[in-house]
């Protein structure tokens, strides 16, 4: 069987980002193969423990793909801080052809696929595009691992997670999909009342906020538990009318967001001071400010610069959708051959964002990798893959064991498939989970 089929049968996704397919992302041609550690959110560390942990299951994947896309270079791309990391993955490259160790300063957000790209290779990836349109495959370190272990026959049923905030045992578990966000805080012990907590999940500048309800999935790399009462919690839950209204009558127009943005310091035309302006206007014609939309990567940095507290991101993600949902195109497509002439100068230490966001109290750098007993319970979400949900194929009453094909990738359509997380029977399945009880 090819590696696609095999990586599509494992129900491998990326683990680091969207959860793009990985069978469709290698299923390329590409003359270098960038392995991404790169773990740029502050307070994560599940990707430093994967490559200081399956070093040789990184390099083995690494090296699987490779000869997929037919890339003779093949990089793994890790902070210069993360010795540990270097360590372990330096001596298993060790002799081997093509492959190299990338190392990264400490900024945010290097880990972002198309800034890792450029910084490594100084390819730029043109405006709205995807890696292999500059001939590279750029994939998160645990997805390698996966893909490894897809080869000797594993499915994809459990995954790291950072586990970090207002617990008093912060950590790094090996937890099966589905897993539900409560009993990972219970594991965690909470520091401050249940009721007071907020869940991210992934990272403080780029994470969502999830219930506690909520389960964890293969795109999950962390969750941060946080007061209700934290300054970013609060920022992050400003109702967007309210956000409306305050660029309206608070941006200066100083364009700091601008000046920090990631995207336009990859010579991307993207201005989010010019999308505010037109927002303050109120403009009905989207400008070419506002579809400028289609490139925002979410970062946030433009938010962290703004010193009006402002939010051009947020108005970025409520603008693209509205955009998408009237069945709008990325209008922008230039291909910019350099980078921002200050680019080098303006990069933003992971350390400024934590004091900015007032996260020193739970930056912790070594965290421990904990494998933890399976939960008695896991759902597992059927919209974990980008693209169309996973098609199930048990029904209530069913028995199945651990690894076991439990929803199928859909038809014709961009997906992936899921796998039963722990062994047990089939409880429920609805259009957007299925959920297992584990054998007694
Ligand atoms: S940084 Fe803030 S105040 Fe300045 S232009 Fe951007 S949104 Fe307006
Ligand atoms: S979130 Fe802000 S800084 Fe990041 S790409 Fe979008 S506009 Fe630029």
């Amino acid at each position: 069987m090819s590696l696609v089929e095999t990586v599509k049968q494992a129900g491998v996704i990326g683990c680091g980002g969207a959860g793009f397919p990985t069978h469709v992302k290698i299923d390329t041609k590409a003359d270098v193969v960038i392995a991404n550690g790169a773990e740029c959110e502050p307070l994560l560390n599940s990707d430093q423990r994967v490559m200081e942990h399956y070093a040789d299951e990184l390099v083995e994947g690494l090296c699987m793909i490779m000869r997929q896309v037919g890339a003779a270079r093949g990089i793994i791309g890790l902070k210069k801080a993360y010795h540990g990391s270097i360590e372990a993955v330096s001596k298993r490259i060790d002799g081997i052809d093509g492959v190299e160790i990338g190392v990264l300063g400490n900024f945010y957000p290097s880990g972002d696929e198309q800034i890792l790209l450029t910084e490594l290779t100084g390819r730029i990836v043109p405006e709205g595009g995807i890696p292999p349109m500059v001939n590279a495959v750029v994939s998160n370190v645990l997805t390698m691992v996966q893909v490894a272990r897809a080869t000797k026959g594993q499915n994809v049923t459990h995954r790291e997670v950072t586990l970090v905030g207002e617990v008093k045992k912060p950590k790094v578990v090996v937890t099966a999909i589905g897993t539900p966000v409560r009993d990972l805080l219970n594991l965690a012990m909470p520091a401050i009342p249940i009721e007071d907590i907020v869940v991210i999940d992934g990272g403080p500048m780029m994470g969502k906020i999830v219930p506690l309800d909520a389960t964890v999935n293969k795109t999950t790399s962390g969750l941060i538990f946080l007061s209700k009462d934290h300054p970013l919690i609060q920022w992050w839950t400003i109702p967007m009318s309210a956000m409306v209204r305050r660029s309206a009558a608070a941006c200066c127009q100083c364009r700091d967001c601008t000046e920090a943005c990631s995207r336009y310091m990859q010579g991307h035309d993207i201005q989010p001071h010019l999308m505010m302006r037109s927002l303050a206007y109120q403009t009905d014609e989207p400008t070419k400010g506002m579809t400028a939309a289609f490139l925002c990567s979410q970062c946030g940095l433009c938010e962290f610069a703004c010193p009006m507290n402002l939010s051009p991101r947020r108005a970025y993600a409520e603008l693209a959708a509205k955009f998408r949902a009237g069945g709008m195109k990325n209008p922008h497509h230039n291909a910019p051959t350099k980078v921002h002439e200050f680019n080098q100068y303006r990069k933003i230490g992971k350390d400024r964002l934590i004091r900015r966001y007032q996260l020193t109290d739970y930056d912790t750098h070594s965290l421990t990798l904990t494998p933890i007993p399976d939960p008695p319970l896991v759902r597992l979400s059927l919209t974990q893959a980008f693209g169309a949900p996973s098609e199930p194929v048990v029904n209530p009453g069913d028995s199945v064991e651990c690894g076991q094909l439990i929803a199928k990738a859909p038809e014709g359509k961009l997906g992936a498939g899921l796998h039963a997380s722990i062994g047990g029977r089939v409880t429920a399945v609805d259009s957007d989970y299925i959920t297992i009880e584990g054998a007694r």
